[in-house]
């Protein structure tokens, strides 16, 4: 773990604004860990806000909705912020607002039909890994802890902590939804030490009891990176660790985002897919930074044509995430995704030329996964894919600390994007 600058402030502190009547919505059916989901629209189709335009394609997939109602002009490739590009569908939005409508009878619903509502509202994990809920919730092994996720330990990311802020009450309905499911013999809701308002409202809503949970414990962790690691977060709450190529359910654990518990109450409670979201915009070329509910598909062109965000100066860097994960971007002419928590517009940054290793093994202290970084971009450089699984690439999850920390200023991330991308098959 490190301690990188948070830059939380004032995104914390800034109330969620909408922007929820964009005029085009531009959907790549790849928004999700899996499959492509299949297409169920053609050019020319009138759909109506919520209507399933692509559906599930394989046991690891996730569907796609419409987040508007409108007509679909095009189906062909769009640009993707970390797929380079994808198919996708193009809808032209008309607006009929559509009513939510309150389910009846939810206590009646077996955990089947839980399951399949969750399923058919395509919804996936929304802190950044967008695997598909519907197959989480099915854990091969008994779960003995379900850890509900609210670090959000990127630095300038605040869309998780005002959701916890302003949805507490609806976060908890989701997750009395997920207790339902997988029977936990504990609840442990984690949250960093940098989020007293969060934490305030956590606090209030399990000991005032309206929430209908006993078995629910808040865990208030250090603020340090990458703590909102799955396998980092299990460790830090509950001691166990996730063995080597494993995950979180051989230890007993499942972990949720709490926006992702939001997204399942939805839902449940009012058949509403996923279909919009809180997302975070900072950094110094911004005139403001905010956070805004946004459809999927709405371009951050478009979001700066109408004056939702504003440039005080030319960004030199555009990021899809946070700086420690994020993609760069080549442009503005790419859309919000289910799984994206945040935009970053940098205008005071320099490029630093990389220099050989210095052996210095600071790399290797600071990895979360117990990794040999320097091998990773060694390897790579020597186009030597082939013993990458040797030092088991696999279970690095990108978090950037050895990068963030290594005074050669070597892209270490990026070549072990490379290294996984290029090391064959198995
Ligand atoms: S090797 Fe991977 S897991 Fe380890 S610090 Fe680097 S990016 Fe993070
Ligand atoms: S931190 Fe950088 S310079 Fe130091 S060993 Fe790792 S790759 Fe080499």
């Amino acid at each position: 773990m490190i301690h990188v600058e948070e830059h939380k402030d004032p995104q914390q502190n800034l109330k969620s604004e909408s922007f929820l009547l964009p005029k085009k919505l531009y959907l790549p059916i790849s928004q999700h860990v899996g499959a492509p989901s299949k297409l169920l629209v053609k050019k020319g189709d009138e759909v109506n806000e919520g209507d399933m335009i692509a559906d599930v394609n394989g046991f690891v997939s996730a569907a796609l909705h419409a987040p508007a109602s409108g007509k679909i002009t095009e189906i062909k490739t769009i640009s993707h912020p970390s797929l380079k590009q994808s198919q996708g569908i193009v809808l032209n939005c008309q607006h009929q607002q559509k009513q939510d409508s309150p389910r009846k009878n939810i206590e009646e619903l077996t955990s089947e039909q839980l399951i399949e509502i969750v399923k058919n509202s395509g919804i996936v994990g929304m802190g950044g890994a967008a695997f598909p809920t519907h197959v989480k919730l099915k854990p091969p092994k008994e779960i003995s802890t379900l850890i509900i996720n609210g670090c959000e330990c990127e630095p300038y990311l605040a869309c998780d902590c005002r959701l916890m802020i302003e949805k507490i009450k609806e976060i908890f309905a989701g997750i009395d939804i997920i207790r339902k499911l997988i029977n936990p013999k504990e609840i442990i809701f984690a949250v960093e030490n940098n989020k007293p308002e969060a934490i305030k409202k956590i606090n209030l809503a399990i000991s005032t009891k309206k929430i209908g949970l006993s078995n629910v414990r808040l865990a208030i962790v250090e603020s340090a990176y990458p703590q909102g690691g799955e396998k980092q977060l299990i460790k830090a709450v509950t001691a166990k660790e996730v063995p080597p190529a494993g995950l979180p359910f051989d230890v007993g654990c499942l972990v949720f985002n709490v926006a992702t518990c939001f997204a399942i109450y939805e839902a449940v409670h009012f058949s509403k897919p996923l279909i919009e979201r809180l997302v975070s915009f900072a950094g110094d070329a911004l005139v403001k930074p905010k956070n805004v509910w946004i459809k999927i598909g709405t371009t951050l062109k478009e979001l700066f044509d109408s004056k939702v965000l504003e440039f005080k100066v030319s960004p030199k860097v555009i990021v899809s995430g946070g700086p420690m994960m994020g993609v760069a971007l080549t442009g503005l002419n790419f859309p919000i995704l289910k799984g994206t928590g945040g935009f970053l517009f940098l205008a005071n940054t320099s490029k630093v030329d990389e220099s050989v290793c210095l052996k210095c093994a600071r790399c290797v202290d600071v990895c979360s996964m117990n990794l040999l970084p320097l091998e990773y971009s060694k390897l790579v450089k020597n186009n030597e894919f082939d013993s990458l699984d040797d030092f088991n690439i696999n279970d690095c999850i990108e978090c950037g600390c050895c990068a963030y920390s290594c005074p050669a200023k070597i892209p270490i991330v990026h070549y072990i994007k490379v290294g996984k991308a290029c090391k064959p098959k198995k």
